[in-house]
């Protein structure tokens, strides 16, 4: 199961219906979604919170200047014009992804009627600075989920199966991996 962070832009009274509408169209298997995000400016808007509400997944509600900041895919300068962000939904879910110790995303923003969604897949584990680039984990890991990169290992989401091998084998205790809630797990 894959950890999905869902970014939400929406207009003022946006309707819950149309909210379940876009999200089911963005996303298949809704109790992947471990977290929301918008921008500050929604954090009372009825339709989003009840969508949110009945859902169960925390809503996180970042500023317009922060997710100004965040590089998108689809960034729109009259959307900027109106609440002060290039992006909301795209960069809500990269900024929560982010948060919660990585991810990418995997569903670009999407329209619906006076909302959009845009979806970010969280990385399966989290490898901190206190690796030493030894190279183990690559050689360990039985699905070749584990990629050489400049700092440290990157991890394919894809072909991650969180069997715990490369957790084992690192030397350094670099390596988390997450638990069901998407935050890491304890050792
Ligand atoms: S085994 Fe640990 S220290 Fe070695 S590359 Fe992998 S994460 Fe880094
Ligand atoms: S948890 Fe298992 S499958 Fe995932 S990267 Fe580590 S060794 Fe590979």
């Amino acid at each position: 199961m894959t950890d999905l962070v869902v970014g939400l832009g929406s207009s003022r009274g946006v309707r819950a219906a149309a909210v379940w509408s876009a999200l089911r169209l963005a996303v298949l298997d809704l109790g992947e979604v471990i977290a929301f995000g918008t921008i500050d400016r929604r954090r009372d808007e009825p339709g989003l919170l009840a969508v949110i509400g009945e859902h169960g997944a925390p809503l996180h509600c970042y500023p317009a200047a922060e997710l100004d900041a965040v590089d998108v895919p689809h960034p729109s300068e009259p959307v900027r014009g109106y609440v002060g962000t290039r992006s909301v939904a795209e960069a809500a879910a990269l900024l929560l992804a982010r948060d919660l110790g990585g991810g990418s995303l995997v569903v670009p923003k999407l329209r619906g009627e006076h909302v959009t969604v845009a979806v970010a897949a969280l990385t399966p584990l989290l490898i901190s600075s206190a690796c030493t680039a030894c190279g183990g984990c690559l050689r360990t890991c039985p699905q070749r989920a584990l990629r050489p990169a400049p700092q440290r290992p990157v991890v394919v989401a894809a072909h991650c199966t969180s069997c715990g091998e490369c957790v084992e084998i690192c030397p350094t205790d670099a390596i988390t991996l997450r638990d069901e809630l998407g935050y890491p797990r304890a050792k």
